[in-house]
């Protein structure tokens, strides 16, 4: 008697539904979780068939599932356990897990159900399956986006490299045409400057002041012409990568005192060049050619941007470990908005007005520093004076 008080206990309090039914499907017991599930009351079930808290096609079904089982013995559901629709009194369907088992009890046959709802678990793996669609979406979504990013780089990429190969070609011919022309300019050039001074020197007894005039006026045009040949000449050997240092021991006081001669010549009416050296050493190992070159350059400038009656203040330094080469001048200077663009080939300041140059000089000069391992430094305002400086190593 302790044993059924135990069992009803048992089975009055298990989470799960318990109904037992007979072997003609009629309901005889249903414990309140079975209830629960349902929306019943026990009395309200009892007695009837099961197939009324089953959805279609099932609820139709039902007794002819349980006549089979009877007549083949075959099980479907029973001793094995499926998941199954139920149907509540209200008319909602919930899923379970549904174990049938048969149990032979005083001479008759009885099926007990129990009902493991699963309401919470399905919709669980609905969710999950939603977010699983979702993610798949996504991830497509963004497959195709990063695609045709491939794509966009991809088509960059060809387009950057057709117009790289274009301004190769470009810059090939460019090349090709300054070298050209600038050795074919040379030969007319010449005959241009002789005629010049033939002209000059036929016409020295006529002693007619407006052909001297004229004749100079070409030898300067010849002149800077043939200057502005021998840059584009450097550039482009400096671009071919032909051009290598040949350092040498060289006396750099007397160097630059010959250079002093050489531009002061050149200079304005009474603008002076004023060489001076500090340090006890004299010697330096560098190629001369290259650095005469730039001193000139950075000296011309310092003429041609400072007016007359002024100093150009040339020094140089040795210590035990560096040399410096300055070049100072008081003249019209370099705007600081546009100094960014000093060393590139073609820049001209705003300012330089109608003073001519073609804007290569420094670029030049850039160049050849760097070949030399040396370093260029400066310092310019507008109308107060530009500070050149070569600093090289020892
Ligand atoms: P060139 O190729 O004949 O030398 P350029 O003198 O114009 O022509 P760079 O020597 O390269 O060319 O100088 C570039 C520009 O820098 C000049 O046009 C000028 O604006 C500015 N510049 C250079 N040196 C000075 C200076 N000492 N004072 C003022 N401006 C300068
Ligand atoms: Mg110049």
């Amino acid at each position: 008697m302790e044993k059924q008080a135990l069992l009803n206990a048992i089975i009055e309090n298990a989470i799960d539904g318990i109904i037992t039914i007979d072997d003609s499907g009629l309901i005889e017991s249903i414990n309140p979780s079975g209830c629960r599930l349902f929306g019943y009351e026990p009395e309200e079930v009892k007695g009837k068939n099961i197939s009324v808290l089953m959805p279609e096609p099932d609820k139709s079904r039902h007794d002819g599932y349980l006549e089979r089982y009877q007549r083949t013995r075959k099980p479907h559901i029973i001793g094995m356990g499926r998941e199954v629709t139920g149907l509540k009194k209200n008319g909602e369907m919930f899923p379970f897990r549904l174990g049938v088992s048969e149990v032979q009890y005083q001479g008759r046959i009885i099926y007990t159900g129990f009902i493991h709802d699963l309401t919470r678990e399905k919709s669980a793996e609905e969710q999950l399956l939603l977010y699983t669609n979702r993610l798949e979406v996504l991830v497509e979504e963004r497959t195709v986006e990063l695609q045709s990013l491939i794509r966009q780089i991809q088509e960059a990429k060809e387009e950057v490299s057709i117009s790289l190969e274009k301004e190769r070609e470009l810059s090939q011919l460019k090349s090709r045409f300054v070298s050209m022309a600038s050795h074919e300019f040379r030969t007319p050039l010449s005959s241009i400057q002789l005629s010049a001074s033939l002209i000059e020197r036929y016409t020295q007894e006529f002693e007619n002041p407006n052909v001297v005039k004229h004749v100079n006026k070409i030898k300067n045009a010849v002149g800077n012409l043939t200057t502005i040949l021998n840059d584009f000449l450097s550039l482009e050997r400096l671009e071919a990568g032909i051009i290598t240092p040949k350092p040498e021991g060289i006396d750099l006081v007397k160097f630059s005192e010959e250079i002093t001669e050489e531009l002061q010549m050149v200079a304005k009416q009474n603008q002076s060049i004023i060489y001076q050296h500090t340090g006890t050493k004299r010697m330096v190992n560098i190629d001369i050619n290259l650095l005469k070159n730039c001193i000139i350059n950075l000296i011309a400038n310092a003429i041609k941007y400072s007016g007359e009656n002024t100093f150009i203040e040339f020094n140089t330094e040795i210590t035990d470990d560096k040399y410096y080469i300055t070049i100072k001048d008081n003249g019209i200077g370099i705007p600081v908005s546009e100094q960014k663009h000093l060393f590139e080939a073609f820049f001209r300041a705003h300012n330089t007005g109608s003073i001519p140059g073609t804007g290569l000089g420094l670029n030049i000069v850039d160049r050849y520093i760097k070949l030399m391992f040396g370093q260029i430094e400066f310092k310019s305002e507008e109308n107060k004076g530009t500070t050149f400086t070569l600093i090289f190593n020892i």
